[in-house]
């Protein structure tokens, strides 16, 4: 069995070093913790690797003599792949490795992996994440966990590095549920925005002034004050993509629908994100519906 990875430095593998992974698994590498990291496109590891963590050539040999295991892939098949897979980092992990996927998946399959992992003598928590990049280069995440207990409290001092708020909703999957609602959010209140931006765009308003002043009223979203300045300033580069958005609200749909919950107003965004990926905008930042709308009213 693992010690417990509480006691610094812990042994960390670390496994997808995109827009999130790579600066989240940086602040690992500088808080003293011993890091070994693997991402499919090798060349994203660079900024990690200077910082001074490891490589590792396969998920498999990022899983060897660690503590615990953290997964920062794009959804849920691709975590099934790297932890278990035939070069998954559970292969030849420590009996008792603690994996903690931060990706966003839907908490079925959380459950299902959490399954597979204890079946292999495993444990896991799933540990999505809200705050976007600038939240993780700050180590400013609020963490939603999903898991056993002991479990989320020997992951605690990997969570401090990282985010500024821990939540632990209940059981594998809680984490998941709770990421959910915050997509059935993020999607809402960009929609909400882009109405405004247009409205306020043919009213011969001024846009960034309309920004600043609702950006501290009851109207008042992160989408608003993060997203409202780049859309003004035309910068549509993620941030979060529009295709890993549709992906998340693809899990909303299935997690709602499966208890009966209505989600009208995702609907609608994953309309809008379906105009963004037909005219080839499915790798901008998730603000470039903007554009979608855009094209609605200039139809009308
Ligand atoms: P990203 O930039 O696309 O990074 C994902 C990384 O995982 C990439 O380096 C990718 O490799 C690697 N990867 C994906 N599938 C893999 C596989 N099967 N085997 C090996 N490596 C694999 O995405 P991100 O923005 O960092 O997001 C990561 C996760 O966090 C997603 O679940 C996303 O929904 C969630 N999230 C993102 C944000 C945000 O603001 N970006 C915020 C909160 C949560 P390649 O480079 O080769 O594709």
């Amino acid at each position: 069995m693992t010690e417990p990875a509480a006691a610094k430095p812990a042994k960390v593998g670390f496994i997808g070093l995109g827009i999130m992974g790579a600066p989240m698994a940086t602040r690992l590498v500088r808080a003293g913790h011993d890091v070994v990291v693997f991402t499919r496109t090798p060349a994203k590891a660079a900024p990690v690797l200077l910082a001074g963590a490891r490589w590792a050539d396969a998920p498999r040999i990022a899983g060897q003599d660690r503590h615990i295991v953290i997964s920062m892939v794009t959804d849920g098949p691709d975590v099934q792949e790297v932890l278990l897979g035939d070069q998954g980092a559970a292969c030849d992990a420590t009996a008792g490795t603690l994996f903690i996927d931060m990706s966003t998946i839907a908490p079925d399959m959380a459950r299902s992996i959490a399954a597979q992992l204890a079946a292999k003598g495993h444990r896991f928590i799933d540990a999505p994440v809200t705050g976007g990049d600038i939240g993780a280069q700050q180590g400013a995440l609020s963490i939603l966990v999903g898991g056993a207990a002991d479990d989320v409290q020997e992951a605690r001092p990997i969570f401090e590095v990282l985010g500024r708020r821990v939540t632990h909703a209940g059981p594998v999957g809680a984490g998941s549920t709770l990421k959910a609602c915050n997509q059935i959010l993020a999607a809402v209140n960009l929609l909400g925005m882009c109405e405004a931006l247009a409205l306020a765009k043919r009213s011969g308003l001024e846009l960034s002034q309309m920004v600043d002043a609702l950006s501290v009223g009851a109207g008042a979203s992160w989408s608003l004050q993060n997203l409202g300045p780049k859309v003004v300033a035309a910068d549509f580069d993620p941030g979060f993509m529009v295709d890993l958005l549709q992906k998340d609200l693809r899990i909303v749909r299935q997690t709602a629908d499966a208890c009966g919950s209505p989600v009208r107003g995702v609907q609608l965004a994953q309309e809008l994100f379906a105009d963004n990926q037909a005219h080839g905008e499915g790798r901008l930042g998730s603000h470039v519906m903007w554009k979608a709308v855009e094209r609605i009213a200039n139809e009308s």
